[in-house]
């Protein structure tokens, strides 16, 4: 996402209008898309950004932008700081809004949440939201179908442009490629991702995603040998085609492939001192 831009507000349908968190870098690209929804008075805000000063300055002019006056509430995707480091200024600034989100052992907790769970129903003026439970990025994400548009404002789970990074802490690449399937089975249409552009061809991309771990997972495979090696040395021959400045973050994703095929019995490990120190070999 390195180069990308994006106008501070957009609007991008009549339900949809985008501000942007102003916390542009290597992996947020332009910065976290933070979603207003809906076509009353009171809008309900997805997501928070990072907490940049100048957020609730175009978080405002969003509002104007979309005709609103005002936030009914804010739903948000996951606890990583890019989507919930906004909540105390948008609170601060717009009222002590409830704010909700799915509660689960082993993600950060944030003060004053009201818990919501899978297949929760969250209604405002022009727009039904409805709560996809959908781990594996992050052990709490939820995706939120749009039932009027049959789109989803997808998260960190699927992305404008690239792909997603599943952390070693708190990633699941299983559950994960078992969310994108899950995804599928919600009706074709838009997605609105927490990064990046709108996604027209919503099933497209689900399929390119899921088309893409399956060809890393088959040279990861083919990358193993039968004497352990550090992964480092297995990203740099299977991540030939991304630029070393990103390997770091392909490490992540070389460790997500290589515990699930350990899950699997399709890869074994030799301890190393850190998760990312352990030397891997085909099973
Ligand atoms: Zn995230």
């Amino acid at each position: 996402m390195i180069g990308l831009t994006q106008p501070e507000v957009s609007v991008w349908s009549e339900r949809v209008t985008v501000a942007l968190g102003m916390n542009p870098g290597l992996f947020s690209g332009p910065g976290t898309n933070t979603y207003l929804v809906g076509t009353g008075p009171r809008r309900i805000l997805i997501d928070t950004g990072q907490g940049r000063p100048e957020y609730p300055l175009v978080l405002a002019r969003a509002l104007e932008r979309a005709g609103a006056s005002g936030l009914q509430e804010i739903l948000l995707t996951h606890a990583h700081v890019d989507h919930v480091g906004g909540l105390a200024d948008v609170q601060a600034h717009f009222g002590p809004l409830r704010a909700s989100k799915l509660v689960v052992h082993g993600a950060p907790t944030l003060p004053e949440i009201t818990a919501i769970s899978d297949g929760a129903v969250i209604e405002t003026e022009g727009a039904t939201l409805r709560a996809i439970f959908t781990p594996g990025h992050a052990p709490d994400h939820l995706c939120y179908a749009l039932e009027e548009e049959s789109a989803v404002f997808s998260g960190d789970n699927v992305l404008g442009v690239g792909t997603t990074v599943i952390p070693i802490e708190g990633g699941d690449l299983g559950l994960y490629l078992a969310s994108l399937r899950r995804l599928l089975a919600e009706p074709p249409g838009r997605i609105y991702p927490a990064h990046g552009p709108c996604v027209a061809d919503g099933h497209a991309k689900l399929r390119e995603y899921l088309a893409h771990r399956q060809q890393r997972e088959d040279q990861i495979l083919a990358a193993l040998g039968s004497s352990p090696e550090a992964v480092p040395e297995i990203v740099r021959r299977v991540y030939t085609d991304v630029p070393a400045v990103l390997h770091a973050a392909a490490a992540h994703s070389v460790t997500a492939h290589l515990v699930k095929l350990e899950r699997e019995g399709r890869a074994r490990r030799a301890g190393g001192v850190a998760p990312l120190a352990d030397r891997w070999a085909a099973a």
